[in-house]
């Protein structure tokens, strides 16, 4: 069953039209269930946990109650998952966990780092000063230590994009092993699942997240896995998606997890 559990509606509005451009592009190729995410920073509520981000206030131009409501509507017409993509950061915990209680309407949620140390948003732009400021030990060090805390947290469902620090290519800290085996070992143990997510092809890397070389190292375990090709724009959903399951499966991989209301259901891949 192919799913594509990770894209944004965010570039346009909450209208029928503009989804159905995705919803028709992920029937051309063949996706059975799709997931909507919106990134945290788009609702107003969500604001507590980003405060500290300043260069995110702009962002923050809808309401949860209006995607609640739009989500619902959708619902009822089509095969559709209401998800989220939150970001994690380790002094907002509290605030994040109270506001997903608060907000409870959704199938699933996204946990992504997006920023690490200093606020930096590290996706954002290849020229931004502290990639040259800092060695790339350290920023791998500090993605892949935000990255376990995530894990350890409890407040997510999906593990998303779990390399997404590699998007720009150029080279890998020595010590990359390393860190994929610690964190490997944190998923085990939380019985998360991971997002196989093919947008890092569309990137300077031109890989998905995570990479092979992961995926192999954690093929033995019986990791459940998600798909998602992030897609922004309706041209982008499913995209590489069948390649990506064809991977999976080559290494090893079983199951995927479906979700609603926030419980896990085990499907095979
Ligand atoms: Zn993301
Ligand atoms: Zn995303």
């Amino acid at each position: 069953m192919l799913i594509d559990y990770h894209m944004h509606l965010e570039r346009g509005s909450f209208v029928e039209e503009w989804w159905l451009k995705f919803y028709q592009k992920a029937k051309e190729r063949n996706i059975q269930e799709i997931g909507i995410t919106e990134h945290g920073h788009r609702f107003k509520e969500f604001r507590p946990i980003y405060n500290h981000i300043p260069i995110t206030e702009p962002w923050c131009d809808s309401t949860l109650e209006e995607y609640k409501e739009f989500m619902s509507f959708l619902k009822e017409k089509y095969n559709v998952k209401i998800g989220v993509e939150m970001d994690y950061f380790p002094d907002k915990e509290k605030e994040i966990k109270e506001l997903l209680r608060e907000y409870n309407f959704f199938d699933y949620v996204l946990g992504s780092v997006h920023f690490i140390d200093h606020g930096f948003g590290f996706d954002i732009d290849p020229n931004d000063p502290q990639w040259t400021e800092r060695d790339i030990e350290e920023i791998f060090e500090d993605y892949f230590d935000k990255l376990e805390k995530l894990i350890k947290s409890e407040l997510y469902d999906v593990v998303a994009h779990l390399d997404l620090v590699k998007l720009w290519g150029g080279r890998l800290p020595k010590n990359i092993d390393c860190l994929y085996e610690k964190v490997a070992k944190e998923i085990v143990r939380y019985n998360l699942t991971i997002e196989i997510n093919t947008s890092g092809l569309r990137k300077p890397v031109q890989e998905i997240y995570p990479s092979p070389r992961f995926l192999s190292l954690i093929s033995s375990y019986s990791i459940p896995l998600t798909f998602g090709a992030d897609a922004h724009t309706p041209e982008d959903v499913g995209r590489d998606i069948e390649d990506a399951y064809r991977l999976a499966k080559n290494l090893g991989f079983k199951y995927i997890s479906l979700f609603e209301k926030r419980d896990k259901i085990i499907v095979n891949l």
